[in-house]
């Protein structure tokens, strides 16, 4: 099987690549006729683009959230490049990093994908073809499949991302009208001039670069999460997505790092818009490009270590918290960023649910199917019983046999987690975070971290409100 697997994978390697083209130089500022009428546009359920941050916070006050996405396939060959990415990492609350994977089906393994939501990451869509400009069955149907296949309830599939961000009045609108998505995220901005995310009861608030926004694009309560766009350190326009070397020039691991720095210094010192850190996982791979994934983890830790307001979060964590949006301080407690990462302990049994259970250092070993079908070259492994065929286009939920239940659309309440085999929810242990980082002062002041975590420890926290931190966050974590 794992031969099958990996031979099937390394085949689609030459695709992904090619897929990679998507978020290429681009120029993209303010939209000179948005107008926003802020005094009917509130939140939750509407909000005006903005520089500033939500609440009438000051940028200084809050946190620098940063987002780490990935587009395309999620398989066996780009596994090793988003564990190296995902794994070890923590927020200044104690929560494990959390990624957004937007996944296109075709070429994806859906166990995998369910193992990175147990994780805590975010999964979101990104049609199942791979399509500019889809169809609402591209998008609807790689929803299902990800539900069904990969075990993530529909209630959190909520997030989409345009293939090669190409976009038109037609394609936003067969995303609206399926009424379960909550964001979309194809529109990159410059880096200067960023804006926080926002509502497109409005239309778009940036020019649209990448896509077409001709026709009524206002689309009531859906977000807009734009992508900052990185530039060079001298000011000239990079990417928005996996940044390219300079003109004539190979990108040294040197070069990356002080891009992204040059970039982080831009939104922290500014207002603080998120800055997003958006990559092919197929392009970090070490034989393709030896320098990205060294750099990329040496960027993301530098912010961790030396930054104890830097939070590395999902969109829904993003959009979550600025609905209810605090100061750096009461961020350690604020629900929208308690670790989404899933219930372990199953007093010893192992469900099928992406998430070692046991503890024993494998995972839902023995209970995931592997399912294959050359003719439509697709390969994957999934908890929930093999298909009679492939799902796609022509049939996004085809027949099968198995009597494994699918994962109900709102998930199980009260913190439960869906055991397949049984089809019930079952009630798990789940971890308690750690807080790593001192961040509060007893005069309430933020300290700026300057020589890693020992050296924040130093900065003189109190006992009491730490401990009180981390029981809000085992609540938190129980609720959310
Ligand atoms: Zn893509």
């Amino acid at each position: 099987m794992v031969k099958t697997m990996l031979s099937a994978a390394l085949m689609l390697l030459a695709p992904s690549l090619v897929l990679a083209q998507e978020g290429s130089l681009t120029s993209a500022g303010i939209n000179p006729n948005y107008k926003c009428d802020s005094s009917t546009c509130t939140l939750p359920k509407c909000y005006c683009a903005s520089n500033k941050p939500p609440n009438g916070l000051s940028p200084q006050s809050i946190p620098q959230f940063m987002t780490l996405t990935f587009d395309d396939a999620v398989n066996s060959v780009v596994e090793p490049v988003i564990q190296s990415l995902v794994g070890n990492k923590t927020n200044p609350n104690g929560c494990p990093l959390a990624a957004t994977f937007f996944v296109s089906t075709q070429y994806t393994d859906y166990w995998r994908v369910q193992t990175l939501y147990g994780n805590g990451h975010e999964i979101a869509v990104h049609t199942m073809n791979h399509v500019a400009r889809p169809s609402a069955i591209e998008i609807q149907g790689a929803q299902t499949a990800l539900n069904q296949y990969a075990g993530v309830p529909k209630k959190e599939l909520v997030g989409f991302r345009h293939p090669f961000l190409d976009y038109n009045q037609q394609s936003f609108q067969n995303l609206a009208s399926l009424g379960t998505f909550k964001y979309e995220s194809s529109m990159p901005m410059d880096p200067k001039g960023a804006i926080w995310p926002y509502t497109l009861d409005f239309g778009p608030a940036i020019s649209c670069a990448t896509g077409d926004c001709t026709g009524n694009f206002n689309f009531p309560g859906l977000w807009s999460i734009p992508m900052a766009n990185l530039e060079n350190p001298d000011g000239s326009l990079n990417a928005s997505m996996d940044p390219n070397a300079p003109i004539g020039s190979t990108l040294s691991k040197d070069q990356l790092v002080t891009l992204l720095k040059h970039n982080f210094q831009l939104h922290y010192t500014g207002n603080r818009t998120p800055m997003g850190l958006f990559i092919h996982a197929s392009t970090a791979l070490p034989s393709i490009e030896p320098v990205r994934l060294t750099a990329y983890n040496e960027f993301i830790q530098w912010t961790l270590d030396n930054y104890p307001d830097v939070y590395w979060v999902s969109n829904q964590q993003l959009l979550a918290w600025m609905q209810n949006a605090t100061s750096t301080a009461d961020s350690l407690r604020n629900p929208a960023l308690s670790c989404k990462i899933a219930a372990r302990d199953a007093s010893n049994i192992e469900i099928c649910d992406g998430v070692d259970n046991k503890g024993d250092g494998q995972i839902d070993s023995g209970l995931v199917e592997s399912c294959q079908y050359p003719t439509q070259n697709a390969y994957f492994s999934t908890c929930f019983g093999c298909p009679s065929k492939a799902p796609n286009i022509s049939d996004i939920s085809p027949s099968r046999t198995s009597t494994r239940g699918f994962v109900p659309d709102a998930g199980c309440p009260n913190g439960g987690t869906w055991n397949p085999l049984t089809s019930q929810c079952v009630s798990l242990k789940r971890p308690s975070p750690v807080i790593k980082v001192a961040l509060q002062t007893a005069t309430g002041t933020t300290t700026p971290g300057k020589s890693g975590a020992a050296g924040r420890l130093a900065s003189g926290v109190t006992v009491g409100y730490m401990s009180a931190v981390v029981a809000a966050l085992a609540v938190a974590a129980l609720a959310f």
